[in-house]
């Protein structure tokens, strides 16, 4: 069963929404090369708590930290601690709040300095295939039409989208149904209709769609360890179009 919110919830999520939004201004002032993510994740944690939010992935079935910093070749779950930040290295930060009994969650990958043609590429394809894909939850469209998209968009610029790891509905619970892979053919699965809000995050590699997890159980890489890169956003269907909870 997807959930359908009502019009107060919508508003609830908005607010928890509009956390997220802030602490990713605040987050982004201060990213340079000598940052370590462990001080990434801090500021995080300090800034959601300002709003008498809570950080919803700290303690998530045992998640030790936050928020996720993966960078470069981490393709999402990276745990924060003393990596430094260098020159020319992509970082996904994603994040989760959780206020007033409900749930939001947004990914953004950045720039540290000058990176590579190749990760600007990434980035600016990731970013236009999660655009897509937010395209697609109107209400009619099926839930496939947004993975296509997504999927379409990446192949087309030669990039592999990730296969284990996908989107989900969001609300009173971090993850609830559906679940939103970011491939497959249009026109599947149920059909999206107002109040339904989906977690919709593309994850693009440069090469291999193979990812594995590191020894911490939590940090997905490549398998082939070329660069990956992650954005989403909590996304109403609405009567009016898609509705960004998290910008
Ligand atoms: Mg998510």
């Amino acid at each position: 069963m997807i959930a359908i919110r009502t019009r107060t919830e919508l508003d609830l999520l908005r607010k928890s929404g509009e956390v997220l939004k802030r602490c990713f201004l605040e987050v982004e002032k201060v990213l340079r090369p000598g940052l370590t993510t462990g001080e990434i994740d801090s500021l995080a944690e300090e800034y959601i708590r300002s709003y008498d939010a809570v950080p919803a992935f700290k303690g998530y079935q045992g998640f030790p930290a936050s928020v996720c910093t993966s960078v470069n070749e981490q393709v999402v779950h990276g745990i924060p601690g003393p990596r430094e930040l260098r020159e020319g290295d992509i970082i996904g930060i994603d994040m989760g709040v959780l206020r007033e009994e409900y749930y939001s969650d947004a990914s953004r990958t950045y720039m540290i300095g000058e990176v590579s043609e190749e990760a600007v590429k990434l980035l600016r394809v990731t970013k236009e295939a999660l655009e897509l894909g937010i395209d697609k939850a109107r209400s009619g469209n099926h839930l496939s039409d947004i993975s296509h998209a997504v999927q379409a968009h990446a192949e087309n610029n030669g990039f592999q989208v990730v296969r284990v790891l996908v989107g989900h509905g969001i609300g009173r619970r971090m993850h609830e149904e559906p679940q939103i892979p970011n491939y497959g053919p249009p026109g599947n699965g149920p059909v999206l209709k107002p109040g339904m809000v989906l977690a919709i995050e593309p994850m693009l590699n440069v090469g291999t769609k193979d990812v594995l997890t590191l020894k911490d159980n939590w940090t997905y890489v490549t398998v082939d360890g070329s660069l990956s890169a992650h954005f989403e956003d909590t996304v109403a269907v609405t009567e009016n179009g898609p509705m960004i909870m998290t910008r």
